[in-house]
């Protein structure tokens, strides 16, 4: 798979308006859905272009082309397969008649190939990283953050799509589950690449999807307790005694679950709380502590202040392991969340569970709170953290539910 690094946004495709253009003219030229086009210029009018003013098309890269001996612009249109037009609009002050060897021109290039690597350890860093990539190259993206965390690193929330039904997705509410972080990351990716190049997935046209769903993704809900599992121990010099001390004296953070105050983020919703505290540790550490009251920390607090604020019309949350998804909350559920589970068991291949004895969950809130479906997803085999050979295959297993989540 080739990866390259978009490190500026004047890297992105821009291009300056014309006498006569119009962004249906781009939306022909490049071959981008006009929707796409419309959804990256937001706030301009697209009746009134102003020649001169800045147009971003999406799915596409400026690349630096040398002029060589002989070399024409018909030429190294052909040559780079993009329309002479194209070139023409990214160089505005080429003079196409006086070409010399060794002159710098750009060129338009199409993005069919992933930008971003989800197969590594993948921590905070390189998550806000790579959505920058994305947004530069795909700026029909939105991001907001919903909160800080304990450390005071921004959560980003990704928006991706233009439709009525809002659907959420997030991953690593819990430290040790990362793995679900570059796995919705990544599908993040191929969806932006099959909307801009007219590619199917799994046979499924996704431009609709983008017509008639607004997806919204927090890819790490709990950014310290990744960083913490991936890097170790913060460099400060309090926060690092606290949470060795927490960890039974251990500096092996493989364990960990939790933010970095010891708090489980997934046992702190008002859903049987107390249920929850009974039969969980009663102070801070790796796992399971369900904090003194119910959202007593900044990540969970965003989680529940997003989720009132969007009105999901369902929420999927990835954790890992065991190939099984969650879909019941003490009767509460409504009757669709079935027929809907039923579709993510049959992509997946994963068995669908109705009720496990647990409390307090994020999904089990929003079942409880709005009588809408909520779903956990437990993707993967073995121990957390789960290997990175599992990534492909997890990959290929929970690619139907992202899809689903968008159809159903
Ligand atoms: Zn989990």
């Amino acid at each position: 798979m080739m990866s390259i690094f978009i490190f500026k946004e004047e890297h992105s495709l821009d291009i300056y308006v014309r006498p006569g253009d119009s962004l249906w003219h781009y939306s022909q030229l490049f071959g981008i859905p006009l929707q796409l086009i419309l959804d990256s210029n937001h706030g301009i009018n697209p009746q009134s272009l102003t020649v001169g003013q800045r147009i971003r098309i999406p799915g596409f890269i400026t690349t630096n082309y040398h002029i060589k001996s002989g070399d024409t612009l018909w030429a190294v249109s052909q040559k780079e397969n993009i329309a002479l037009e194209g070139i023409i609009l990214v160089n505005p002050q080429l003079n196409p008649y006086y070409l010399y060897i060794g002159q710098i021109i750009k060129i338009p290039k199409r993005v069919t190939w992933r930008i971003i690597n989800g197969k590594q350890d993948y921590d905070y860093n390189l998550m806000t990283n790579d959505i920058g990539q994305l947004l530069a190259v795909y700026p029909f993206l939105q991001t907001t953050s919903i909160g800080n965390s304990v450390l005071e690193k921004n959560i980003p929330e990704v928006q991706v799509g233009s439709g009525n039904k809002k659907v959420h997705y997030n991953g690593s509410f819990h430290a040790n589950e990362w793995i679900t972080t570059p796995i919705i990351m990544t599908f993040l990716n191929d969806y932006l690449l099959s909307l801009t190049n007219h590619t199917p997935i799994h046979g499924l046209s996704t431009f609709p999807l983008y017509q008639q769903t607004s997806l919204y993704i927090v890819p790490m809900v709990n950014p310290d307790g990744v960083d913490l599992v991936l890097n170790g121990p913060p460099a400060n010099e309090t926060w690092r005694k606290k949470v060795i001390e927490m960890n039974r004296n251990s500096e092996d953070f493989s364990g960990w679950k939790a933010n970095i105050r010891g708090v489980d983020l997934n046992d702190q919703f008002p859903a049987d709380w107390e249920k929850e505290r009974a039969r969980n540790p009663k102070k801070p550490g790796p796992r399971d502590y369900g904090g003194e009251k119910p959202l007593s920390e900044p990540e969970a607090i965003a989680m529940a202040n997003l989720t009132r604020k969007r009105d999901f019309a369902w929420v999927l949350a990835f954790h890992t392991q065991g190939e099984e998804i969650y879909w019941g909350y003490k009767n509460q559920e409504p009757p669709e969340s079935e027929s809907m589970v039923n579709e993510f068991s049959r992509v997946s291949v994963y068995e669908a569970v109705r009720n496990i004895e647990s409390y307090a969950g994020y999904k089990d809130w929003f079942i409880q709170d709005w009588r809408r479906p909520g779903f956990t997803v437990e993707v993967g085999k073995g121990i957390n953290p789960l290997s990175l050979t599992q990534f492909d295959t997890i990959y290929q297993k929970t690619l139907g539910i992202f899809l689903a989540g968008l159809y159903l």
